[in-house]
């Protein structure tokens, strides 16, 4: 028997995600996009996080130096922010060469015609849940015995 794919809430929004991408990138070109366009935003908004990190973590080293402490920053909780600090550090690391990577992806351009192939192997891998002859066919699949064990 093929082993069943994991239906844990967690799963099955991700295959929910994967295939809603699928359904509404359907072209080559349009993954490139999309796939570029994540990387990007992820990529600004870390980096903005952690520049913001850095400067508060920065001025208020420097602030400790020059005036009364005002009990407000504890050791532990400038140790948790360093913490995070360095984590994120790593992410835009691993971020900047997957970038490195990925403009490769768009080296690729294919044909008219091998874009309308992507379009169709999108629709069936990734049908409209909706959509009426998806809901006919999950009818009929969940009415089919199990299939037969060797
Ligand atoms: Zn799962």
């Amino acid at each position: 028997m093929p082993e069943e794919p994991c239906q844990c809430a967690d799963c099955q929004r991700f295959y929910k995600e994967h295939d809603r991408l699928i359904r509404e990138y359907p072209t080559l070109r349009q993954q490139q996009e999309l796939n570029w366009a994540a990387l990007q935003s992820f990529r600004t908004l870390a980096g903005r996080v952690l520049e913001d990190l850095q400067r508060q973590n920065s001025s208020t080293t420097d602030d400790s130096s020059l005036s009364i402490p005002s009990g407000g920053g504890t050791e532990e909780q400038e140790q948790s922010i360093q913490q995070v600090i360095a984590e994120l550090e790593n992410i835009n690391a691993h971020l900047f060469s997957v970038e490195v990577l990925m403009e490769r992806i768009f080296d690729v351009k294919v044909p008219e015609d091998i874009e309308q192939k992507f379009k169709e192997h999108a629709g069936e891998l990734a049908p409209d849940p909706l959509n009426i002859d998806r809901l006919r066919l999950n009818r009929l699949l969940h009415q089919t015995p199990d299939l037969p064990e060797r």
